[in-house]
């Protein structure tokens, strides 16, 4: 055992401290499919100070530190590298406060989303942040990932929703920037560093939310369309004529959508024919008669001026989970794709036909054996595109093919997952030379010894 091992086994218990056979495949990987790794020792500290105490020894010792949270992430940013030690925040969990007059919920930053959730509609609130890995993330990786879901369009991603944080620097100082309140132009935000840098300058401990009310309705419908053109124009129409009020616009390509109701027996297709793109549009609003007929007189209108070509509105929750099985379907069919490559980036809507219509014609030229589906949150510009590759070897040359076209539109190589150890190398196609320099000035102000999550975004 290395000296630095020595002294935290001195210091914390057995609990706190993990080594050899305690060490579970869960610390090993995250969700991202990369190789795993078991980390020489993970901490699992229970409070701020602890955080604190461990990174100060790390720092001291030039120990590598990698942050875990639920391990749901896709970029391979929580997987260990070689000899780091992992800082899992699995025990820092709890609401510690939800303020009703403020509107925010003050929590640990361990906690899993789904647990956040429910004690927002538990105190008559709603925290509008939602993925399908609800029950396993974690509150403070979804901050460091700034992650998106199903609901941005109205509500904005992790960003938006975030007032206040504390988290712990390499050297152990604690930045307390617990603001409570939506203005608060005091100098430099100083929480903006650790949202979305995926733990490279900070482990965040603690997190204020702001928390919307709850609306009792929701909404729900299919629609489907002949061309994606118009599902644009109906994208426009709809958050006109509901006052902004979507709070979900997801768009399928036939590919995906047929290969979807084919392949899954859980899902029902309420469509006789097959359409060129498929909306699944949510509402939310009041519970009453007069918001039926906003969402129904708005979907006539978008029917009859020709945006979609037929409309099925869910009549209960179960039809409405019916059509969300369908867009969430992805998860379920990917072992039938098998080996399979997953992109989620953001182009431009003006440019996302173009860019789908090219990605489609080359990838069937150059790699016949490949297998497009298309799906994502086009109200926010995020296409995610699954590739069942056919040919393994062919893995990186579509990958160059894929993130050349999203430069060219001038769009992200990364929408909402993260950049982490996997989309490195891609980075200079989204970011300049200037912005990726800035990025490296700022981590070592932050962590001179770069021992927090090394070789993860820069
Ligand atoms: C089924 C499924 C659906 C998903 N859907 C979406 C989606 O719709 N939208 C979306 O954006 N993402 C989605 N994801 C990706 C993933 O769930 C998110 O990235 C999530 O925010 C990661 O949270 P986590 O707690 O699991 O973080 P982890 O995977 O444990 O870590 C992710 C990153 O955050 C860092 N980190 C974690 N906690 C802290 C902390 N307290 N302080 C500092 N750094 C920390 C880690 O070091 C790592 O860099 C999905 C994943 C799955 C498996």
């Amino acid at each position: 055992m290395n000296e630095l091992l020595e002294i935290l086994a001195e210091r914390l218990d057995r609990k706190t401290l993990l080594v050899g056979d305690a060490i579970t495949d869960k610390y090993c990987v995250d969700w991202s499919g990369s190789e795993p790794v078991r980390p020489i020792a993970v901490v699992r500290p229970t409070n701020t100070d602890q955080v604190s105490s461990i990174l100060q020894l790390c720092h001291q010792y030039v120990q590598p530190v990698v942050t875990q949270g639920g391990m749901t992430g896709l970029a391979g940013a929580a997987t260990p590298e070689n000899n780091e030690i992992a800082l899992s925040l699995e025990r820092m969990v709890g609401i510690e406060e939800i303020d009703l007059d403020s509107m925010t919920m003050t929590l640990l930053a361990g906690t899993p989303l789904q647990q956040a959730q429910e004690a927002a509609s538990a105190a008559g609130l709603y925290l509008p942040l939602d993925l399908g890995a609800r029950g396993s993330c974690t509150i403070g990786g979804n901050l460091s990932t700034n992650a998106g879901g199903n609901q941005v369009v109205r509500y904005g991603m992790m960003r938006e929703l975030v007032l206040g944080l504390e988290a712990v620097l390499a050297d152990g100082r604690v930045i307390s920037s617990m603001n409570k309140v939506i203005k608060n132009n005091t100098g430099y935000d100083l929480k903006q560093l650790f949202i979305g840098s995926e733990g490279t300058l900070g482990v965040v401990t603690r997190i204020v939310l702001r928390l919307q009310p709850k609306l009792k309705g929701t909404y729900t419908a299919l629609c489907a369309s002949n061309d994606f053109a118009s599902l644009i124009q109906f994208f426009k129409h709809a958050q006109t004529e509901l006052a902004g009020g979507v709070s979900a616009f997801e768009v399928m390509w036939t590919g995906y959508y047929d290969y979807i109701v084919e392949n899954l027996d859980t899902v029902k297709n309420p469509f006789s024919q097959s359409y060129a793109c498929y909306a699944l549009v949510q509402y939310q609003g009041a519970d009453n008669s007069q918001m039926v007929e906003m969402f129904e007189s708005m979907l006539c209108d978008a029917i009859q001026q020709g945006m979609v070509a037929e409309v099925m509105v869910a009549q209960s929750s179960r039809e409405a989970d019916n059509f969300w099985r369908i867009r969430d379907g992805i998860g379920d069919v990917l072992k039938l794709l098998a080996p399979t490559l997953g992109f989620d980036v953001s182009i431009p809507i003006r440019d996302m036909q173009s860019f789908v219509e090219t990605v489609e014609t080359e990838l069937k030229s150059q790699f016949p054996s490949a297998r497009l589906l298309l799906f994502g949150h086009i109200g926010d510009s995020n296409l995610h595109l699954a590739v069942g590759l056919g040919n393994v070897d062919d893995e990186l040359k579509i990958a160059e093919l894929v993130y050349q076209k999203v430069s060219y539109y001038e769009g992200s190589i990364s929408a909402e997952h993260g950049i982490g150890k996997l989309k490195k190398k891609y980075l200079p196609l989204s970011r300049s030379s200037e912005e990726l320099a800035l990025m490296k000035q700022l981590k070592l102000a932050l962590d001179p010894q770069q021992i927090l999550n090394p070789g993860r975004i820069i």
